[in-house]
């Protein structure tokens, strides 16, 4: 990712969580929200996002559209690069309302980065990136395995 896209990005991504640490949303640190087929969603992302997630390449194990790769042990690994979906989502019940306005308003200005970056909006689900990923190898090297097409 060019320096100019990467800057961007994370400027977005700097405001954005200004804005969820404001509204204080609870986090019960369950992981489960990273766990798509358990907890029934999907996690949509832009091009450009998709781009800064995978730069540094997929961690090992099995690629699938029911977890996501960068959870280990219940953690995130990409915290710094995770998506805007990542970031405005809580299960907080109290938070419902305030989350679909942020989530509403910096997709908006995502959209309009693209625009400016002349890239393609392309807004798909995480494992339609992770399958298309060239060559994705793990840290040791070795290719990871994708049960899913
Ligand atoms: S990038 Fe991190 S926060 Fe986002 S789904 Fe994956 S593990 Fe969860």
């Amino acid at each position: 990712m060019d320096h100019r896209a990467a800057t961007a990005l994370l400027e977005l991504y700097h405001d954005l969580d200004a804005e969820i640490a404001a509204a204080n949303p609870r986090c019960a640190v369950s992981g489960r929200c990273c766990r798509f087929g358990e907890y029934g969603h999907t996690l949509f992302l832009s091009e450009l996002e998709a781009e800064a997630l995978l730069e540094p390449g997929l961690p090992a194990g099995a690629v699938s559209p029911d977890l996501c790769p960068f959870q280990i042990q219940g953690l995130c690994t990409a915290r710094d690069r995770r998506p805007l979906g990542c970031r405005v989502y809580f299960c907080d019940p109290a938070y419902a309302e305030r989350q679909v306005e942020i989530s509403e308003r910096f997709i908006g200005r995502l959209k309009r980065l693209h625009d400016t970056l002349a890239r393609p909006w392309n807004y798909r689900p995480l494992h339609h990136f992770l399958v298309a990923a060239p060559a994705a190898v793990n840290a040791e090297g070795g290719k990871v395995a994708r049960d899913f097409a």
